[in-house]
C-alpha cells in the first residue's frame, strides 16, 4: 500500500515463472505490488479483460475503482473491457494509433489520458497527494541527471527574435552522446557552464522534436538564466539536467507560451534551491576541461 491508501497491482501477459525471473533482478518491486496476476493464470490473455479482472480481484478492489497504466494497445483494450480507466503511456511513438482518447475527469471505463511519460502523470488530478519526492509540488528529480556537453551551434535564431528567450543549440554529436533520443520530451531544470568559465548558471531546457530534422531527431535547447554580453556560438556548453518540470504542451498564442516559459523559469529557480538539486551545481561535469567532461568520452560516464 502506498502512503495515501491506494494499492498497486500488476496485470501482465508474462507467465508466473517468467515474472519471477524478471522480478529477481529488481527485488524492490516485490514490496510495490500488493497483488500480481499473470497470463498463464487466466483463461485468455490481453486484449481479453481476464488478467485485469483477476488482478483487481486479488487486490480486493472493483475494476471501476482502478486506474490502469498501459503502454500497448492490446493492454488498453483489455483494461477498458475490464471496466477500468486507463492512462496510456505508449512505449512506441505510434502505439496509440487507433485509441480513442476520452476527456480527463471521465469517470467511466476508457482512456482518460495519453502521456509522453510516467513523469508527466499528476496524481493530484485523481484526488491523490503529489509524489513525496516532487520538489515544490512541481519538479520531479531526474536520477541520474542528463549530462550534455558540446559546442553551441546556430539554430534558426527564433528563440531571441520571436520569444525574447534565447536557447543555445547543441550539435547533433553532443545530443547523440548524451542519449537525448532516449530522454523523455518536456521541460527540464538544471545547471549550465560555458567555455573556459567555471561559473555555473541555472538553466531551463526543452527536450523535444526539432522540425529542422523533419521530426526524426530530438534536440535539447537550454535557456541560461543569466545575462551574457555577447553570443557564445562555438564555445563549449556543459549541462546537467536534474529536474523534470513539465511535459511539452500546445499554447493558444505566443504570449501564452512566453508566459509559461517564464513560469518554468520561476519553478526552476525554486526547485534548484532545494538541496537535492542544488548540490548538482558542483557536479564535475560542469568544470571546464575536467576529465569527467572529456568530449570524447561517453556522456554518462560519471554516473
Ligand atoms: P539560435 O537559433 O541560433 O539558437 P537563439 O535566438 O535561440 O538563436 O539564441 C541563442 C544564442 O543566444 C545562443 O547560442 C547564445 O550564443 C546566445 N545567448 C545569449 N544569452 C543566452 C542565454 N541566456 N541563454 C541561451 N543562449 C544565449
Ligand atoms: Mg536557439
Amino acid at each position: 500500500m502506498v502512503a495515501c491508501g491506494a494499492v498497486i497491482g500488476l496485470a501482465t501477459s508474462t507467465s508466473r515463472a517468467s515474472l519471477g525471473r524478471k522480478l529477481a533482478s529488481k527485488p524492490w518491486l516485490h514490496s510495490v505490488f500488493a497483488a500480481t496476476a499473470c497470463g498463464d493464470e487466466v483463461p485468455e490473455g490481453k486484449p481479453a479483460p481476464d488478467v485485469f479482472a483477476e488482478a483487481a480481484r486479488r487486490l480486493g478492489v472493483s475494476p471501476c475503482d482502478c486506474l490502469c497504466f498501459e503502454d500497448a494497445p492490446s493492454g488498453v483494450q483489455g483494461a477498458v473491457a475490464a471496466g477500468m480507466r486507463v492512462v496510456v503511456v505508449p512505449s512506441l511513438p505510434d502505439a496509440h494509433d487507433g485509441l480513442a482518447v476520452l476527456p480527463p475527469n471521465n469517470h467511466g471505463p476508457g482512456v482518460v489520458e495519453l502521456l509522453p511519460s510516467l513523469l508527466a502523470w499528476q496524481p493530484v488530478g485523481y484526488g491523490l497527494p503529489p509524489f513525496a519526492d516532487v520538489i515544490g509540488g512541481v519538479v520531479i528529480p531526474v536520477t541520474p541527471p542528463i549530462r550534455l556537453r558540446g559546442p553551441v551551434v546556430r539554430g534558426f535564431g527564433r528563440g531571441s527574435r520571436d520569444l525574447g528567450i534565447p536557447t543555445a543549440n547543441l550539435d547533433a554529436d553532443a545530443l547523440l552522446r548524451g542519449s537525448v533520443a532516449e530522454a523523455v520530451t518536456g521541460i527540464y531544470a538544471g545547471w549550465a557552464s560555458i567555455g573556459e568559465s567555471a561559473d555555473v548558471h541555472m538553466m531551463v531546457m526543452s527536450i523535444g522534436w526539432n522540425p529542422q530534422f523533419k521530426n526524426t531527431h530530438k534536440t535539447a535547447e537550454p535557456w541560461i538564466l543569466a545575462d551574457f554580453d555577447e553570443p557564445f556560438y562555438g564555445k563549449e556548453i556543459r549541462l546537467v539536467a536534474c529536474g523534470y518540470v513539465r511535459p511539452e504542451a500546445a499554447f493558444s498564442s505566443l504570449p501564452a507560451l512566453v508566459q509559461r516559459i517564464h513560469q518554468d523559469a520561476a519553478d526552476t529557480r525554486a526547485a534548484l534551491a532545494h538541496p537535492a538539486l542544488a548540490e548538482l551545481q558542483h557536479d564535475a561535469w560542469l568544470a571546464p576541461g575536467s576529465s569527467a567532461g572529456s568530449s570524447s568520452g561517453a556522456a554518462r560516464e560519471v554516473d
